[in-house]
């Protein structure tokens, strides 16, 4: 099926095609590991894979995934420095050596990030490759000698800076966002990797060290430049190095527009004299309770604090599925428990399906028409909600007792293939659980049986969900009737 996204760089949908072959190359920006990755940061990586589960899934396409990790940048240099409060003590002891504290430091973070997305769902065999930023030195000191080479950066006390004048007289620097030079001054350099719009001086390829850093050798051309790489030039690296350059799609939060990635295409083409990708895509903002998230407003939250308190990640996976990656996200708990709530519907209708009752009745073509409204919705542009919408319709109208074994088995069929996108229902019959059931509920089913059997459906429905209600679920069998609890 054609696939169709949104292309931030052309700011229009546009029908999706693979540069080369059958085989999609797509780079997502990952965590910077200098600390547990907030709820923020999820609803990135869960577009993320939600793109590539579509890409190999209604596409048909073998995907090539590369999510890489920020170990080096100044917020784990800051964290991992000696005397740091951030340091903790599961981390082991600081050392004089500073690369090992920040080896060390960001270890850690790194292995909390991928429990985290795995308690998401994210499957990590699905990742082609997860480069750590500081397996890729030597390569993105060729790079920038590349630059500096083509005339586009210049070396100033040690550092490396892209010369954004220089650059706008070949190309456009402004691409993905429309970057206001009023306040440009040719010349004027910033050093931190993350700035804003205002101030879009030239930037820093190459940081000359600073007392307590870590740092690498680097000459160019006789100069001493000993010290780290700044944050964009990384992933222009690591895209390269392990995709090749031009890949498909490039992904991340619509914060990385500017600076990250409109310096990732002025480098890219600068060093290496190409567009790095195809197609940008970029996810809206998660905010909590109709707020920006923020330490200071008592709304933030890592993945951890929700899993504290009790909540099952299977339903913030489908929580954040639910919504359209290209609008705000508004985290709530009560939208949680919604969510919860249509996760527990289907897996319903999933694990009646797998009842052999004797419907007789289902309009093939209501079937065939929902999976072709489902499949086409998530084709274009992802558009979850209105996917889930007519699943909702279809399993609402159709339950599942009355689909006959035909359509029961193409409805299996279906969401098997849903599944692989989602990834939260099990395909399975109702598990037999092993629950002491208390005596009032047996006593509901007992009444049930009862009435039912003196033709009082009325009171056999009234009855039954009065079990539903106490979090049973009760089920007609051969020899009368099965309970069990709902999870
Ligand atoms: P960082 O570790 O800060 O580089 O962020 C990792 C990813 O999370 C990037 O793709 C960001 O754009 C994204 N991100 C950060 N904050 C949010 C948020 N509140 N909502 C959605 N995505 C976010
Ligand atoms: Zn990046």
């Amino acid at each position: 099926m054609q696939i169709y996204l949104y292309n931030s760089l052309t700011k229009t949908i546009e029908p999706f095609k693979p540069l080369e072959g059958n085989t999609v190359r797509m780079y997502s920006c990952g965590p910077t590991v200098y600390n547990f990755a907030h709820i923020g940061n999820m609803r990135a990586f869960l577009f993320a894979d939600l793109l590539q589960r579509v890409l190999r899934t209604i596409g048909a396409y073998n995907v090539k995934w590369v999510m890489n990790i920020t170990n080096i940048d100044d917020k784990t240099i800051r964290d991992s420095a000696p005397g740091s409060t951030a340091w903790l003590p599961e981390m082991g002891s600081q050392t004089d050596n500073l690369m090992d504290n920040l080896l060390k430091f960001t270890q850690y973070f790194e292995k909390s990030f991928l429990e985290d997305i795995s308690k998401l769902g994210i499957r990590l065999e699905h990742f082609f490759s997860m480069p750590k930023a500081t397996e890729f030195i030597p390569q993105m000191q060729e790079l920038i000698r590349r630059i500096i080479k083509n005339g586009i950066a210049y070396i100033s006390e040690g550092s490396v800076y892209f010369n954004v004048s220089e650059w706008r007289k070949k190309d456009t620097y402004g691409k993905l966002y429309k970057i206001d030079f009023e306040n440009f001054r040719a010349g004027a350099r910033i050093d931190a990797d993350q700035y804003e719009r205002e101030d879009a001086n030239d930037f820093a390829l190459w940081k000359y060290k600073k007392p307590d850093e870590p740092f690498w050798e680097f000459e160019v051309d006789g100069i001493i430049c000993d010290g780290r790489p700044g944050w964009h030039i990384e992933c222009s690296t690591m895209e390269k190095e392990l995709l090749g350059l031009p890949f498909d799609i490039h992904t991340g939060g619509v914060d990385l527009k500017f600076p990250h990635h409109e310096d990732e295409i002025a480098q890219s083409k600068a060093g290496y004299g190409v567009e790095p990708n195809a197609f940008w895509c970029h996810n809206e903002f998660l905010e909590v309770e109709g707020q920006k998230m923020s330490k200071s407003l008592g709304n933030y939250f890592t993945l951890r604090d929700l899993l504290e308190k009790g909540i099952d990640p299977l339903d913030i996976r489908i929580a954040m599925l639910s919504a359209h990656y290209g609008s705000t996200y508004n985290f709530t708990f009560d939208g949680i428990n919604s969510a919860r709530k249509a996760r527990f519907r289907i897996q319903d209708y999933i694990y009646d399906l797998h009842q052999t009752t004797n419907g007789s009745f289902i309009n093939t073509d209501v079937l065939n028409e929902m999976k072709s409204e489902v499949f086409t919705s998530l084709a274009t542009d992802l558009h979850t909600p209105k996917a889930l919408a007519s699943v909702f319709t279809f399993i609402n109208d159709n339950p599942a007792n009355t689909l006959n074994e035909e359509a029961r088995k193409s409805a299996l069929e279906f969401f098997t293939k849903l599944n692989n996108i989602f990834d939260v229902w099990k395909i399975e019959p109702r598990p037999v659980e092993v629950v002491n059931i208390p005596i009032e509920i047996t006593d509901l089913a007992e009444q049930r049986l009862k009435a039912k059997m003196s033709k009082n459906f009325a009171e056999a429905d009234e009855l039954r969900q009065k079990i539903i209600d106490a979090g049973y679920y009760i089920q007609d069998s051969e020899n009368g009737y099965r309970l069990g609890k709902k999870w």
